[in-house]
Formats: structure tokens, C-alpha cells, sequence
């Protein structure tokens, strides 16, 4: 039934699930093994496999500005509302814009980006301690990451582009989820999900240098690829290599974003880490490089029941 995926490194990171809707048709999403574990906590993330959109956007896009017609995304939330037990009007978005600004969003905001207009722009992170609100952030290379307080009952999802990750977005949403809800950093679990893999994604010597001199020091960077490595989350614990051209580097995205929750406290235990690209798997998950710009976006959504 599933499509081949191809994973990089290990197995059964991320668990494919599917659910039969009431209109008879299969959607397909991805789970982590963590985050399902927690009591009273429901998320996915989403594939291209469920959906009704056309054409570059087909068939499972969360977008409203990338050329879908809209009554097709609202069916698609409907979808994703009926997988999660929920309504289209309990989704709130993020206004994208590859900024580390974090909105904390209450009943109020409910809907916001989806079946009403939002009254906030430049949001990459959102973060709850409401029951029923559907965090909801996009992809489709980047990567987005999940938060769970089970302890203090509050939740966060973010959006993780490589300017998100230098600037430390992950720790950011750690940062504000202490000052606002008093969480504590070794309570969290986080999710990193999937988004664009090393081996797929080459940057310029100016990146490179900005996440060697950006959030971390050196040593720290050392330190938490080691223990990334030693603990079989990453097959190398390399978070730069050489590039297929000179003056190029492959960044790993996926070790920079364990880097930057790692630092901000984070328990390597209570972390999940993808091994899927979507670069390497553009049939099944949305990918901006795979298509040239032409594709929709994937949904991260995280709720608390
Ligand atoms: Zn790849």
C-alpha cells in the first residue's frame, strides 16, 4: 500500500500510518514514535498521498498561495481535521517568513490562516497551552520541528529553514516556553521532521561559515554531533562535508537542528530525529528543490486533546 520511501539511516524513525476518511478515500501521514507515546497528545505530518489537489500541488497541499484552488485546501484540512478528530476551525498557522518570531496563541486565534484571515504576519513558531488548538507549521525541504511539555501541558511546532536553524529557532521555542509556561528544558520532547538531507542539500562557503560561527561554539558543536553519533541518531555526526564542487559544503540540517535543542537543554533521550528526505522522495513528500519551486506544502500539526 505505501510507496517506497527511502530513508537514509535507520528504520522505523518515523512510523507511516494511514486512515480510511468517511468519504472512502485512504490518506497516508507520518508519525514519530515519541510524541505518539505521550497520553492525550495527537500529531502528523503529512504526505502528498489523501488529498484533492491538482496538478503541482497534488494531492495533499496545506498552502493557499501557491496557485491551489482554496476549496481544495479547505477539503484538505477537512481531511487532516477528520484524521485528528477536529475541525478545520481548530487549526492556527504560521505566517512563514524565515524569521525566528514565536507567537504564543490561545482560543482566540483558532482558525487563523485557515477559515479566517490571521491579524499577525511573520511567524515561524507558535506555541499553546490550550487543549483543541492545532499548531500548524509548512514545509517542503525545511524542517519542522514539534514540542511537547507533557509535564507543564504545553505545546510548540516551528519552522526550521537553514536561517531558522543558525539563528537557533529550536532553542528560541525552548527559551519561550520556560518564560512564559515555566517549562523545563529536560521535560520536552521534540521532533525534528522530515525535510532536506545532507547529501541533497549543498551551501555556499558564507552558510558554512555563518552555522560554524553563528549560535554554538565550536567545541559544543563537537560535543553534540558526538553524542548524536554515539547514540545512533546519525550515521557520521559530520555536520558539514565537503562539497561535490569546491568551495561548496553538504550541511546537515537534521544534526544542526539536535545541535540547537541539544544547547538549549534538550535531552538527547527525548528526542526524535528523521532519516527521511523529501528531496529524495518528491512523489511522496512535497520537495522545493525536486520540483523547482513547483509543489505545495506539507503540514505539520500538533494538538493536545
Ligand atoms: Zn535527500
Amino acid at each position: 500500500m505505501y510507496p517506497v520511501i527511502r530513508a537514509k539511516n535507520r528504520t522505523e524513525t518515523l512510523v507511516q500510518k494511514e486512515k480510511r476518511l468517511a468519504c472512502g478515500d485512504w490518506v497516508e501521514y507520518l508519525t514519530f514514535p515519541k510524541l505518539s507515546a505521550i497520553e492525550g497528545i495527537e500529531h502528523l505530518f503529512t504526505t502528498r498521498l489523501g488529498g484533492v489537489s491538482k496538478g503541482d500541488c497534488a494531492t495533499l497541499n496545506f498552502s493557499f498561495t501557491r496557485g491551489d484552488d482554496r476549496s481544495a485546501v479547505l477539503e484538505n484540512y477537512d481531511r487532516m481535521g477528520e484524521v485528528l478528530g477536529v475541525e478545520k476551525g481548530a487549526f492556527v498557522t504560521t505566517d512563514q517568513t524565515h524569521t525566528k518570531n514565536i507567537r504564543v496563541v490561545t482560543k482566540e486565534d483558532a482558525g487563523k490562516g485557515v477559515t479566517c484571515n490571521r491579524d499577525y504576519t511573520d511567524i515561524d513558531g507558535l506555541i499553546t497551552a490550550e487543549k483543541g488548538l492545532v499548531l500548524s507549521c509548512f514545509t517542503a525541504d525545511c524542517v519542522p520541528v514539534y514540542f511537547v511539555d507533557p509535564v507543564k501541558e504545553v505545546i510548540g511546532v516551528a519552522h526550521s529553514g537553514w536561517r531558522g536553524t543558525v539563528a537557533g529557532m529550536g532553542a528560541r521555542m525552548v527559551e519561550r516556553m520556560s518564560q512564559e509556561f515555566g517549562c523545563e528544558p529536560a521535560d520536552i520532547i521534540a521532533a525534528i521532521g522530515p525535510s532536506i538531507c545532507q547529501d541533497c542539500y549543498e551551501i555556499s562557503e558564507e552558510v558554512a561559515e555563518l552555522f560554524m560561527q553563528g549560535f554554538w561554539s565550536a567545541e559544543k558543536i563537537e560535543e553534540y554531533c558526538r553524542e548524536a553519533y554515539e547514540a545512533g541518531l546519525h550515521p557520521t555526526g559530520k555536520l558539514l562535508l565537503p562539497g561535490k564542487e569546491a568551495g561548496k559544503y553538504q550541511l546537515d540540517l537534521w544534526l544542526a537542528n539536535v545541535v540547537v535543542l541539544r544547547s538549549a537543554g534538550i535531552l538527547l533521550k527525548n528526542l526524535d530525529v528523521t532519516d527521511i528526505c523529501t528531496n529524495c522522495n518528491p512523489e511522496y513528500l512535497f520537495s522545493h528543490r525536486a520540483s523547482g519551486g513547483k509543489r505545495g506544502n506539507l503540514g505539520a500539526f500538533l494538538v493536545m486533546k
